[in-house]
């Protein structure tokens, strides 16, 4: 979601003359756009800070000004104690109110004119106005495109910023949604990825004042010309109706791949972190998917070391992995976050045993990465070109499993593949990646 929505800042600030730059050095403008989920994320921002210091410092002896902005849930959770601890930052603003930065730009770079301090702070929660603002905006030609229906969540998991930092779960209209997605299909993309921290628990309301769920929504986009894939992300298990599953069966736009966090497999942890799912009832969703749609490939989040895990409690993690075999995941050590219910426990795992037990699972992970990955040798996928590859004589595309495709040009260049979908033989796998030759 944040690459999301540094493109529509890119796509605000454009008319204001701003273009984006390859490296920060010498910009009028920089912008941080930064993550709160892990204190690793929120860490970042200060050491940048600090680079971008002497760049500011280059460019005022140079006798030009560099204005300086933090955005993101970084900004929304810690805007005014980034204002003090660093006086170089000349704006902070949250992720509901990025559309108004020209406006914050112009701000300051007025003060500055007239030689006053210029600190200029909006973290408002406001995201109707954002989207609507943002709905003007022309788009860029592309083969993919992020496509934000949802943003917020109410769901309240005990070791999660989220809520507090998105604001309250919202869904966009739907007629705006189209509106936008039509848009998109003209600028040529071809596969539309549907963001909301809770995207399958979108209820958007039609210009008639009817309630449209995710699975309505994406059988009305699979209509629309020139988009060839659908996908969505992030999903929570507590969404995910027959309905959805359904669309998976019979939406052929509708890609064979689900992103679908468990967090953990012990009963006990998961009711301890508030995700309102059981591990059975978490199987049980997968077990129906599976028969809907035999092919999926899965994905999902995890989280170590969540206060008072035991042994015991992270075997149940590895079991349910070996149960549900992924094709790619996302694991971490559970970082207690400022405001948050978990943070608070008494039981926190020593940082130690959490790392021991994160190697663990990721060697698991990998390991199902590798033999979902191997899986394909042999066979011919469907793959998007998105993007040169890592030599000249390669390309770089994803299956419809979502897996990153190395394809070799043979007599083809990039430029004739681009944005196109063809038909790879895979020829070796991999944890990371597929490779293949033009089928
Ligand atoms: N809405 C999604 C997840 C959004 S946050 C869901 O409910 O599944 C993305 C991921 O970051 C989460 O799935 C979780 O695995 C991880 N995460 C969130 N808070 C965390 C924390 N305090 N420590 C470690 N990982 C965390
Ligand atoms: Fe965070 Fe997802 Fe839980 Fe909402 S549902 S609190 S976004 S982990």
């Amino acid at each position: 979601m944040n690459v999301y929505d540094t493109e529509r800042m890119v796509d605000v600030m454009a008319p204001e003359g701003y273009e984006e730059t390859d490296t920060p050095e010498g910009a009028d403008l920089i912008v941080l756009n930064t993550c709160h989920i892990r204190e690793k994320a929120a860490e970042k921002v200060y050491s940048d800070i600090g680079r971008i210091r002497k760049m500011k410092d280059a460019k005022k002896k140079a006798g030009e000004e560099m204005v300086l902005a933090v955005g993101g849930c970084v900004a929304q959770a810690e805007g005014a104690e980034i204002m003090k601890r660093a006086p170089i930052v000349d704006i902070v603003f949250g992720p509901q109110t990025y559309h108004n930065l020209p406006k914050m730009v112009n701000q300051s770079l007025d003060l500055k004119n007239h030689g006053e301090k210029s600190r200029i702070l909006d973290t408002d929660l406001a995201v109707d106005e954002k989207f609507e603002q943002l709905s003007k905006k022309g788009v860029k030609k592309k083969a993919t495109a992020f496509l934000t229906i949802q943003e917020g969540c109410d769901k309240f998991c005990t070791f999660c910023v989220v809520p507090y930092t998105r604001g309250a779960e919202y869904s966009r209209g739907v007629d705006d949604v189209i509106k936008d997605a039509i848009k998109l299909a003209e600028a040529g993309v071809v596969e539309v990825t549907l963001l909301g921290q809770n995207v399958n628990a979108f209820h958007g309301v039609s210009a008639s004042g009817e309630e449209w769920g995710l699975p309505q929504l994406i059988r009305a986009l699979a209509k629309i010309d020139g988009f060839e894939r659908i996908r969505y992300t992030t999903s929570h298990p507590h969404d995910m109706t027959d309905e959805l599953l359904d669309v998976h069966a019979d939406v052929k736009e509708c890609m064979p791949y689900l992103h679908l966090p468990v967090q953990a497999g012990s009963d006990k942890i998961l009711k301890a972190m508030n995700r309102t799912h059981d591990s059975a009832s978490y199987l049980k969703i997968i077990a129906d998917l599976r028969k809907k749609r035999p092919d999926i490939a899965l994905s999902g989040d995890f989280i170590v070391g969540f206060p008072g895990e035991t042994d015991d409690d992270f075997e149940k993690t590895m079991e349910l992995v070996r149960k549900v075999k992924y094709s790619q995941a996302y694991s971490f050590k559970y970082s207690p976050r400022p405001g948050t219910p978990a943070a608070a426990m008494e039981n926190q795992v020593d940082e130690a045993i959490s790392s021991a037990r994160l190697t663990r699972l990721q060697a698991l992970l990998k390991e199902q990465q590798t033999e979902f990955n191997n899986s394909m040798i042999g066979k011919t996928l469907c793959v998007l070109i998105e993007a040169p590859g890592k030599t000249n004589k390669t390309v770089f595309g994803r299956s419809p499993y979502m897996q990153a495709v190395q394809v070799t040009l043979g007599d083809a260049s990039y430029k004739d593949l681009q944005g196109k979908i063809v038909d790879v033989l895979i020829k070796e796998g991999g944890p990371f990646n597929i490779q293949g030759v033009l089928a």
